[in-house]
């Protein structure tokens, strides 16, 4: 048998040579509308940090505050000694921001979509996703042993002959992403609600970037939709729009019991740092207030500025949320197109494969309250004069 340097060196060769091997940046300053690489500035459209929280001098405040009263870590899983007063203080805000009964807090989105999928279903169940769900998703179907069946993109017709074909399990568990993660575009939520109760099988949904940001209360997508009362299970990210670490669950006081005893990725992790706890709160608080709503307003006349711009350049696309994919196809060809642009001073990352599928490489760009309008004008003169 050859070394393990020989093996694995072998495999990464074959990585490079494909055009998809990836290297780590050194971000040498906070996340914003600039941010420092390797020691040099540029424009950033790669954040996730939609409403610009993630250094926001509030959220610092309260972060700091709870670090002088309770320290840096946790110490244990939140089952043991970790749950400290910070925890119990942002799931209160949580249930009460997303109006339901009860919240739970996992210490990062894909450890709550692990943690409760497999909670939820195993052998004796179905999973059906949507082809392009989130790897944690995906991650958490494979783990919980239950029958997996995809189908394609958005495709209704396709879920419900799944769905049709789903009367021997004991569960079936619907499992979509409300706006998707590298396309932008939304999920036919109302349809799909339609679709389970027809059948009887559940709906869990991963609003990772719908919090904050959708509908008269910013809950998400299915409060835009009108179907929040008709969802078993709804997830969030506190890493996106929230500006801090974290994922959640909310729903019934039944679920969220069931899921503290159940979840695994809860009980065997150490609790989050009380200071990402009370700065995750305190964007909560602030998502919820006037100048929040204010700030995503902002955010939104920036995604129109870069949709309008890209749109007379050609580009057209399906995306109803801050991120904007171009989609360029070849791998190296969408490589080379982040390297000008890096040059330039403009980093917006290239996505490839597996991220996405072979030959659907893109730059996802994305938008967030902290562009100011000469900046979304530079990005589009200087991709404007590399497409021409
Ligand atoms: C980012 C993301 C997650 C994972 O969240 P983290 O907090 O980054 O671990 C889960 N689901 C979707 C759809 C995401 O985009």
């Amino acid at each position: 048998m050859s070394s393990l340097r020989d093996q694995l060196g072998a495999d990464l060769d074959k990585t490079r040579a494909e055009g998809l091997s990836r290297t780590l940046r050194n971000v040498t300053s906070a996340q914003g509308s600039r941010i420092q690489l390797d020691g040099r500035e540029f424009l950033n459209f790669s954040s996730n940090d939609y409403l610009a929280l993630a250094n926001d001098p509030v959220l610092k405040q309260a972060g700091v505050a709870a670090m002088e009263k309770y320290g840096v870590g946790a110490g244990s899983s939140r089952l043991v000694s970790g749950n400290l007063q910070p925890y119990e203080d942002l799931e209160r805000r949580l249930a009460a921001f997303k109006a339901e009964e009860a919240a739970l807090v996992f210490s990062s989105g894909y450890a709550a979509n692990v943690g409760t999928i497999t909670a939820l279903v195993g052998e004796e169940d179905a999973v059906i996703l949507d082809k392009l769900d989130h790897a944690s998703i995906i991650d958490g179907a494979r783990q919980s042993g239950a029958t997996i069946r995809v189908y394609p993109h958005k495709n209704l017709k396709r879920l419900e002959a799944i769905l049709q074909q789903s009367g021997s399990f004991r569960r079936t568990l619907i499992v979509t992403e409300t706006v998707f993660s590298m396309d932008g575009d939304l999920a036919p939520l109302a349809e799909i609600v339609e679709l389970k109760e027809k059948h009887g099988a559940w709906l869990m949904i991963d609003e990772a970037h719908a919090t904050g940001l959708y509908a008269k209360n910013r809950r998400g997508l299915a409060e835009a939709a009108g179907v929040e009362d008709k969802i078993e299970v709804t997830l969030g990210t506190l890493s996106k729009t929230v500006g801090c670490l974290g994922g959640f669950v909310v729903g019934s006081q039944v679920l969220i019991d069931f899921l503290r005893n159940r979840a695994r990725s809860l009980i065997y992790s150490t609790a989050l740092p009380p200071a990402v706890c009370a700065a995750a709160a305190a964007a909560v608080d602030f998502i919820m207030s006037e100048d929040g709503h204010q700030r995503r307003d902002r955010l939104w006349r920036n995604v129109s500025q870069m949709k309008n711009g890209l749109s007379a350049l050609g580009i057209q696309n399906e995306s109803r949320s801050p991120i904007i994919p171009i989609i360029i196809g070849d791998e190296a060809a969408t490589m080379e197109t982040s390297r000008r642009l890096y040059e330039r001073g403009i980093f917006v990352p290239a996505i490839r494969f597996p991220t996405v599928p072979k030959g659907k490489a893109r730059l996802r760009v994305t938008v967030t309250a902290a562009h100011e309008q000469p900046d979304i004008e530079q990005f589009l003169g200087e991709f404007g004069g590399l497409t021409r």
